[in-house]
């Protein structure tokens, strides 16, 4: 099988790739190039009733979670499988609507296939609980139950459109329950292939996976207000997650939500220089920026501070910029013309508000949606756009610090509490930092690492819940009580 550019069907719904009922047309652009690669017609309320009511079905005749668990699993796994043997199709598709890196496109397949993996293994371990009463006088016994949630939307962005994704399904399937995607109107063709797979496997049951390709505000909040939808899991920015908690509000659907970030990084002196500079530079410039939990706010003890913005200047000056698909390229473009036109505002409001841009910021090549990683200083720590705001570009803001006691105070001046990093050689400087750092990830002298046995998710306005590891099911399942008079 090879990667299809010109997909016709591109709604799964019910077991089979069918067109879409809607008439809009959505364009996919080549982030390399900027030229229009494919086009879709975007799924509608139509679309939407039709995956729903199979997703309901599926659930309710509880075809899926009434499966021995071996075999569920077995089935998971053999999805992780069918993923990982198309690992150049996908990397290919996720280079040519998204715009990654070759090496970042391959990590996600293996991502992919880890996290189906992973959660295949939780599915024999999904357990209730028994105690002693006390009764009242009366002889009791009681045991607790873990059910799926039911039918899950799971609402996706685009700058991981495959991993997200998959990542979202994988508790979903070990859970029990019917899930329906809805990846990123901009990015739909890595999840048009894994429909095809998947109908072609017949893996699951008709109605357990759908996937849904179309706008946000059309399909994704079709899906939000739908009574049928029991649960929405969610990925994208802070401004649409809000939304969708108002649009759930109906049936009371149970919300989970991976939002956005300003997160912090901090050097300090004593910290080995080169290694903590390199962290630094990837921290943000690792897929041009487009990562929630971005490094975008430098931290760096006083001493060293124009030793790291020299150093971190450099990396991003030299990085060799390209098409995701030529294997030296280190750093590919942005997404779409908005987001190069939003980080371009974005370097312009950097340099009016005061901020000394070090190096980069300009557009490269007048193809595709290229811009040089872009260093500023903020000697004075002012409140400035580029230290408070979400860019999701590789714009890193560098300010100076004096040392532990002033830690707690920068790190969480932010509504945002994602990823954090922490440079130093001090075990003690590092676990005091850990403690004082209200963000749901924190990062010792590395960056950004992911494991998919242990929780990941954001404080404050960067989320509700935590996905991977085991406290990343619990979210699709409901505990059910179960009492006995004896
Ligand atoms: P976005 O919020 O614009 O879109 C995300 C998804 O929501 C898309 O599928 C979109 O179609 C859908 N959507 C948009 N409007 C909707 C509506 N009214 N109702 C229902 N669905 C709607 O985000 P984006 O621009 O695709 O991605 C960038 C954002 O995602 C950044 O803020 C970034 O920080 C965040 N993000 C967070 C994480 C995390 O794990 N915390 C990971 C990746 C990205």
């Amino acid at each position: 099988m090879s990667a299809s550019l010109s997909p016709t069907r591109t709604q799964f719904i019910a077991g089979k790739q069918v067109s879409s009922n809607g008439t809009e047309e959505i364009p996919v652009y080549d982030p390399a190039t900027g030229e229009i690669i494919s086009t879709f017609q975007g799924a509608d309320a139509a679309d939407v009733e039709m995956a729903v009511a199979a997703a309901r079905d599926s659930f309710d005749k509880r075809i899926w979670r009434d499966l021995p668990p071996i075999e569920r699993a077995a089935r998971m796994t053999a999805m992780a499988d069918l993923i990982a043997s198309h690992a150049d199709d996908f990397a290919e598709l996720e280079i040519s609507d998204n715009g990654m890196t070759m090496s970042m496109a391959r990590a996600t397949v293996t991502s992919c296939a880890n996290s189906l993996r992973y959660f295949a293994g939780t599915i024999q371990k999904i357990h209730g609980e028994s105690t002693d009463l006390s009764g009242g006088g009366r002889q009791l016994m009681a045991y607790t139950m873990r059910e799926a949630v039911g039918v899950v939307a799971a609402i996706t962005p685009w700058n991981a459109p495959l991993g997200v994704l998959v990542n979202k399904m994988a508790p979903a399937l070990a859970a029990g329950c019917s899930i329906i995607g809805k990846p990123a109107e901009q990015t739909p063709l890595s999840s048009i292939l894994l429909s095809q797979l998947l109908a072609e496997s017949q893996l699951f049951p008709d109605g357990v996976i759908s996937i849904l390709n179309g706008h946000g505000h059309i399909a994704g909040a079709a899906l939000a207000a739908h009574d049928d939808v029991d649960k929405i899991t969610f990925t994208g920015s802070t401004e649409v997650g809000k939304k969708l908690v108002v649009a759930s509000a109906h049936n009371l659907k149970r919300v989970t939500l991976e939002l956005g970030g300003k997160s912090p990084l901090f050097i300090f002196d004593d910290a080995p220089l080169e290694h903590a500079i390199q962290g630094a530079a990837m921290a943000i410039f690792a897929n041009s920026g487009q990562v929630c939990f971005a490094g975008s706010r430098l931290y760096i003890q006083r001493g060293i501070y124009d030793a790291v913005i020299e150093g971190v200047a450099k990396i991003g000056d030299a990085m060799k910029l390209g098409n995701g698909r030529d294997p030296s390229t280190q750093l590919g473009p942005l997404v779409r013309q908005e987001q190069l036109d939003r980080v371009l505002k974005y370097i312009e409001y950097g340099i009016s508000d005061g901020a000394e841009l070090i190096s980069g910021g300009m557009r490269e090549g007048d193809k595709g949606y290229f811009v040089r990683p872009a260093v500023f200083a903020n000697r004075e720590r002012n409140k400035i756009r580029i230290a408070e705001e979400e860019i999701f570009g590789p714009i890193v803001t560098a300010m100076p610090f004096d040392g532990l006691d002033e830690l707690e105070a920068l790190a969480n001046d932010t509504p945002y509490g994602l990823g954090s990093g922490v440079f130093t050689s001090s075990n003690s400087t590092a676990h005091k930092a850990a403690r004082l750092i209200r963000a749901g990830n924190v990062w010792i002298n590395c960056y950004g690492i992911l494991d998919k046995a242990i929780p990941f998710g954001g404080f404050k306005q960067s989320g509700w819940g935590r996905e991977f590891g085991l406290e990343g099911l619990s979210p699709f399942l409901e505990t059910k009580a179960v009492y006995n008079m004896l």
